[in-house]
């Protein structure tokens, strides 16, 4: 039986994880559950798991959750997650909270030998080399959920040497779409997600392409990969989610329908496969598999994430942070849409760069480039 930490518990990858976790047991058990503000859903979630340790960031709501649930241990702020991803009976810690967050507790769970089930990919952006080294130096495992770095997972199972790969994406609502078009966009128009249903954040990054601009740093450093190996191709119907070509021109693929709960349940379950009872899919319901050159001019945004990852250093932890908030920022009405990525392109102009950042720099660089995003918005 194996020990589980969801951070982002009340999000949407926490919520599917919770649903995929239900089929597993009792091969694994419900250690903690956490969440930044939302304390119904977390207390709900807690009583039906049963977890030994909860965590509610948000101090404010932790009278609320600590009177629902008087027999579980319950902690507040930044500590409790820390707490939760690394107390001594954890074995593995599915990080599904959203953004910068999400660096801290998972560093501190691999320094705890504690495998890694990775969905908060902005920790891999930010700080990539130093998370690589770290798994490796603990030996632990790193697992990937987001869909497209999972299906490149599992196309290299028979551990043969990568040629190049394509990460697949939907296009988002704004595929075809030209930046006249984009001006006036509002904020329900881009979270109208064709094929998926996600958390806020994520969704305005598939609507600006940051989304794939953010999993081509991710897949670097998960697999290891030189800047010229990672292409983009648009594929809008989302049943390919990536594909792997070797040395020999062949090319696997991983396919299937949009749904999180697979590449979740294999990250849990990996090498095994399990049986389940989620959708299977149909070709004759997809007559058509079509791919398209990505607009990079377009949806400039995945352009700045290709060129902060060929700068490196702290470059793509100033995109990742500009674009934390300019997203809250178009969220609260606050930017239009096509200034996200003038935001982010701003800051990687104006912030301080660093070449070699050791942890310390890249949190002073999350912090500088907040304030200074926040002064653009
Ligand atoms: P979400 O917004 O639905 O959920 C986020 C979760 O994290 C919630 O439980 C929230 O309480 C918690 N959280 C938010 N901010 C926090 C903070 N500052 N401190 C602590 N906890 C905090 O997000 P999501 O769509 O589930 O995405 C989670 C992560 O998974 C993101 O990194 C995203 O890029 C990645 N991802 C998501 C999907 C998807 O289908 N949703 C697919 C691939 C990758
Ligand atoms: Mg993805």
């Amino acid at each position: 039986m194996k020990n589980i930490t969801i951070l982002g518990s009340t999000g949407s990858i926490g919520t599917q994880t919770l649903q995929v976790i239900e089929k597993l047991k009792p091969a694994f058990n419900v250690f903690a559950l956490t969440a930044n503000k939302n304390a119904d859903l977390l207390i709900e979630q807690a009583l039906k798991h049963k977890p030994k340790l909860v965590v509610i960031v948000d101090n404010s709501k932790y009278e609320q959750v600590k009177t629902a649930l008087p027999n579980t241990k319950v902690l507040s702020n930044k500590d409790g997650l820390i707490e939760a991803a690394t107390a001594k009976s954890v074995d593995v810690v599915l990080t599904a909270l959203v953004g910068f967050a999400g660096l801290a507790p998972t560093i501190a769970a691999i320094k705890h030998k504690k495998d890694i089930a990775l969905a908060n990919k902005e920790t891999l952006v930010v700080a990539g080399e130093i998370i690589t080294k770290l798994v490796k130096h603990n030996n632990v495992k790193l697992l990937p959920v987001d869909s497209e770095h999972s299906a490149i997972f599992q196309c290299l199972e028979d551990g043969n040497e990568i040629e190049k790969i394509y990460l697949t994406a939907s296009g988002g609502p704004f595929r075809g779409k030209q930046k006249v078009d984009l001006k006036g966009v509002t904020r329900a128009q881009a979270l109208k997600h064709p094929n998926w249903s996600m958390g806020a954040k994520i969704t305005i990054d598939s609507a600006t392409m940051m989304n794939k601009g953010l999993e081509v740093i991710e897949a670097k450093w998960l697999f290891n990969l030189n800047n010229e190996q990672i292409d983009v191709i648009v594929h809008p119907q989302s049943i390919i989610h990536s594909i792997v070509q070797f040395a020999d021109g062949s090319m696997k693929a991983q396919m299937g329908l949009p749904d999180m709960k697979l590449p979740i349940q294999y990250a849990l379950t990996h090498p095994t496969r399990i049986q389940n009872n989620f959708e299977r899919f149909n070709f004759l319901n997809y007559t058509n598999l079509t791919f398209e050159q990505p607009d990079k001019s377009t949806f400039k945004s995945l352009q700045l994430a290709y060129d902060a990852m060929k700068k490196c250093g702290n470059a793509p932890c100033i995109l990742n942070a500009a674009n934390e908030i300019a997203v809250a920022a178009f969220l609260n009405d606050k930017i239009k849409f096509l200034q996200i990525a003038e935001v982010v392109e701003n800051c990687l102009e104006k912030v301080n760069f660093i070449n070699a950042p050791s942890l310390e720099d890249l949190f002073a660089t999350d912090e500088e480039t907040r304030t200074f995003a926040q002064s653009l918005v």
